[in-house]
């Protein structure tokens, strides 16, 4: 180990291989995952600058038989970018990598190196005067690379897609510590296998993505939001056909909200103020993102909410009337995730389902959790627009949250992931597998698919250097 580690600091720098044997370094923010369900012990933490450094790196741990986690911002949530306990992994961190290396406005394009964090990104686009459309709450740490490894989503995929879609080329460093340099601008190019898709959401076990070429949109001339209570989960529904025909490609964002998780920020931050929940079963938050002006997008969404009230399918709304209650309203929908940490841990699910059939998966499944885990409390949101719920489960009501979670979540997860089955949805929608949910997908996964996955990672990473058990386990 310690010739590999030798040969880590004279590929990147003495500086920049972190090891436990300086007791003045801490590792553990590389080391713990973000919700804190993993503690693992990295043999060294190594910070390449450049494409050379990473391929040097992967040859030299490929040589040794180490295997390696690469790692962006660290915010994932299913335990991937984090090594395991046996102090024999290497973390790769992509973070110094972050440069924007250039935009090209003509192709409406960026592209960008792995490690910059992605509202570096969000902000580089809006100075040279377009929009990149991804948007996520972990947007001021994740890293553009961690987006791709993952396939995120977010809350503007009803309009452009995850960030698949928004992908034209990728660099990435094989398991060889062989460079592919695939970062074309191209929109079309169908010269066979589609290599890139196959890295994109590969979660860091076929290739480290190094860098990425982009879509750029143009701004929109106006941004407005709604806030709707609606009478039911089927109401919500047809909201989402309606504001499809009023809005079309205006329509950015469409978040539904269940009245519990709306409680949880009324009660645990007292200072937002939260509209209309006490009420109504669910509220929407709606976005409407226009090309022409502030009056059109405003008309467009008083002809949207007058349809959906004559036809019960909204029961009360507000039109957000400046840019800061836009923001206000944002935060309330962000700030879920955040008051359900404050009422205590809980089992969490990211799942997706066709849209059609999402009222009658949440009445069934919600009955038959009622039955086998009486009083327990559903914290039920998420990005209705994409057919993905976080449909999260929460102790009943004075209950122990750790026990809970402790004798509760295989139960809870077999009882959710059997439904998500039934009603042909994934067991993970945005978040990915990582190590947590490795195990599911010998259950859940279609078998053929899982067998070609298994040929792919076979032939890409035969030594499995490459982020060993997550995704298939
Ligand atoms: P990391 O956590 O560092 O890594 C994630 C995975 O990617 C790991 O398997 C890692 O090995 C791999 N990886 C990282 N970089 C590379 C690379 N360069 N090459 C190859 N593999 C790599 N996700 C959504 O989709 N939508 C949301 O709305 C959303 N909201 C979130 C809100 C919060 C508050 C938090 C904490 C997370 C949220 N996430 C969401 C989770 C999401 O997966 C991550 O935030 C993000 O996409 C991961 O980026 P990262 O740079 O932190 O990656
Ligand atoms: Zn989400």
């Amino acid at each position: 180990m310690n010739a590999l580690l030798t040969r880590l600091r004279g590929i990147v720098g003495d500086a920049q291989v972190l090891t436990h044997d300086d007791p003045a370094t801490d590792l553990s923010a590389w080391e713990q995952d973000w919700r804190r369900r993993a503690y693992g012990r990295a043999l060294a933490v190594v910070r390449p600058a450049s494409t050379a450094e990473v391929a040097a790196v992967v040859k030299a741990c490929a040589a040794a038989g180490v295997s390696i986690v690469p790692q962006g911002g660290n915010t994932g949530l299913v335990v991937g970018s984090v090594p395991d306990d046996s102090g024999t992994q290497v973390v790769l961190s992509l973070a110094r990598m972050n440069a924007v290396r250039g935009i090209d406005g003509d192709n409406l394009t960026v592209t960008v190196e792995a490690g910059c964090v992605l509202q570096t990104l969000q902000d580089a686009a809006e100075a040279a005067g377009f929009l990149f459309p991804l948007s996520l709450a972990a947007e001021g740490s994740c890293t553009i690379g961690g987006n791709l490894a993952t396939n995120a989503g977010g809350t503007q995929v009803v309009r452009y897609g995850n960030v698949r879609e928004l992908c034209l080329g990728l660099e990435v460093v094989t398991a060889q510590g062989e460079v592919w340099d695939g970062l074309s601008g191209l929109r079309k190019d169908n010269t066979g296998y589609d290599l890139r898709d196959l890295f994109v959401g590969s979660e860091g076990t076929l290739g480290v993505i190094t860098a990425a070429t982009l879509k750029l949109y143009p701004r929109p001339a106006a941004q407005l939001t709604a806030w709707a209570a609606v009478p039911s989960l089927e109401a919500a529904v047809q909201l989402l056909g309606l504001a499809h025909r009023h809005l079309g490609a205006g329509l950015t964002g469409f978040e539904v909200m269940g009245q519990f998780a709306l409680s949880l920020v009324a009660k645990h931050f007292p200072q937002q103020r939260v509209p209309l929940w006490s009420e109504h079963p669910c509220c929407v938050l709606l976005e409407n993102s226009d090309s022409e002006s502030e009056e059109h997008a405003r008309g467009q969404f008083e002809r949207l909410l007058e349809t959906a009230f004559e036809q019960g399918v909204v029961s009360d709304a507000v039109v957000a009337e400046s840019l800061q209650q836009a923001h206000a309203l944002w935060h309330i929908r962000e700030s879920i995730p955040l008051a359900q940490a404050e009422e205590g841990l809980n089992i969490k699910h990211d799942i997706s389902i066709p849209v059609s059939k999402i009222p009658a998966f949440c009445a069934e499944t919600d009955a038959l959790l009622q039955r086998e885990v009486p009083g327990v409390r559903l914290v039920n949101f998420g990005h209705l627009g994409d057919g993905n719920l976080h449909y999260n489960v929460q102790a009943p009501e004075g209950g122990d949250a750790s026990a809970f979670l402790r004798d509760m979540e295989a139960q809870v997860n077999h009882l959710v992931f059997d439904q998500v089955r039934r009603f042909d949805g994934s067991i993970s929608a945005e978040h990915g597998v990582g190590s947590l949910k490795a195990d599911k997908l010998p259950v859940y996964k279609d078998p053929v698919a899982l067998a070609l996955m298994r040929s792919i990672k076979q032939a890409l990473d035969p030594q499995n250097i490459l982020n060993p058990g997550r995704v298939l386990s």
